[in-house]
């Protein structure tokens, strides 16, 4: 007589590559992949001045990040932001990009593929971005005065940052700068960061600091909310609200007397988590469901004990456990809301 099966003797049951809905009914679309957790600056509000970065041995290959990509765009992911980190520091990583591009059009599934970078490398990268099928991309700059640029990145150079947004704009990539709004920093310079962006026909967005990561400072100090912000340009501009959304947390408004466009992302003012369709991956393969909780599942293990079958179900835990909504603290003396820094977890 045939033995009983035992549990561990049966056919896994095939993975149903279904669309990725959470129990929110939100439906994920949205990738960030972060491809490592260094970076050529250090910016104050996002690492410590001598970060402990990750062996590099922990990370993904490109192989496993490309292998991830495609199964997520299998479930249903229309668009994917490369971000870190400084994602062009990494050896390679546009040979993963180009790779990552075959997949854009009805055919391939991606609808979008895009970068966020500090822009330091993209003389030498702008044109091969442009080639893979990259349209825009996201540009971190908070201040145009070179002194404070170096004091807020530790030791970085204004014009490293402007000549590589100048290569990206010569590539025919669309900029949009995004600027942290930082109390005592650069409050008194937006003005003139929203303006100097308009005139170079790039949009601009503001965004509330997190309180993301140990930082070695307190976020109560850094904390600018754009309300006040916002009053602040009301006195020079008319601003109108927009009704058009990106499906992402940024509230936009049209600025009459520059004719550009203003986003504002208030994390910590007006919650934006109703509506999110976004997943996180970082550089060693964790995928976060939220950027404000510190819940994860490992899909480098899923995917090294598993395959693309152990994938499939590592992702289907995460979608399914994807929290309503984040939590962040910045009252004076509130312990960083996730212990990760941004630079992990890729913003
Ligand atoms: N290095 C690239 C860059 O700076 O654009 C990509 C990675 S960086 C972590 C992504 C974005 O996160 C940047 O726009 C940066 O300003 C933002 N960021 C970093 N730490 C943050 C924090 N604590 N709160 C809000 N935004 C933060
Ligand atoms: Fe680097 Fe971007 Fe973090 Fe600044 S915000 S330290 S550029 S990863």
């Amino acid at each position: 007589m045939t033995p009983a099966p035992t549990l561990s003797s049966l056919p896994a049951q095939p993975v149903p590559a279904s669309p990725l809905i959470d129990s929110f009914g939100r439906q994920i679309r949205y990738l960030r992949l972060s491809v490592t957790d260094r970076c050529d600056l250090r910016c104050v509000y996002c690492m410590k001045a001598q970060p402990e970065f990750l062996p590099k041995a922990d990370l993904l290959t490109l192989e496993e990040l490309e292998q991830v990509a495609g199964a997520f765009i299998d479930r249903g992911i229309t668009k994917i932001r490369i971000t870190g980190g400084e994602p062009l520091v990494r050896r390679d990583v546009v040979t993963l990009i180009e790779r990552l591009g075959r997949r854009l059009g009805q055919d391939g599934g991606l609808d979008e593929l895009t970068l966020t970078t500090n822009a330091t490398q993209l003389p030498r990268f702008a044109d091969r971005l442009a080639a893979a099928g990259l349209r825009r991309i996201n540009v971190s700059l908070d201040t145009l005065d070179p002194v404070r640029f170096s004091r807020l990145t530790r030791g970085g150079k204004l014009t490293d940052t402007l000549a590589g947004i100048e290569a990206a704009a010569a590539a025919g990539l669309k900029v949009k700068i995004n600027a942290v709004a930082l109390k005592g920093e650069n409050e008194d310079v937006l003005p003139d960061l929203i303006a100097w962006a308009h005139g170079q026909g790039h949009d601009i967005t503001l965004i509330e600091v997190m309180p993301v990561g140990d930082v070695g400072a307190d976020r109560a100090d850094q904390f600018l909310p754009l309300s006040a912000v916002r009053d602040r340009l009301l006195q020079r501009w008319t601003l109108t609200p927009l009704t058009e959304t990106t499906g992402g947390p940024a509230r936009y408004h049209r600025i009459a007397e520059t004719g550009g466009k203003l986003g504002l992302i208030t994390p910590l003012t007006g919650n934006f988590c109703a509506g999110c369709n976004r997943v996180r991956l970082t550089c060693t393969g964790q995928l976060h469901a939220c950027l404000g909780q510190d819940g994860a599942v490992d899909l480098r293990r899923a995917l090294r004990e598993g395959g693309l079958e152990g994938l499939n179900r590592a992702i289907n835990q995460a979608v399914a456990d994807k929290p309503e909504a984040h939590d962040f603290d910045v009252r004076p003396g509130a312990e960083p809301s996730v212990t990760r820094h941004m630079a992990i977890t890729g913003g």
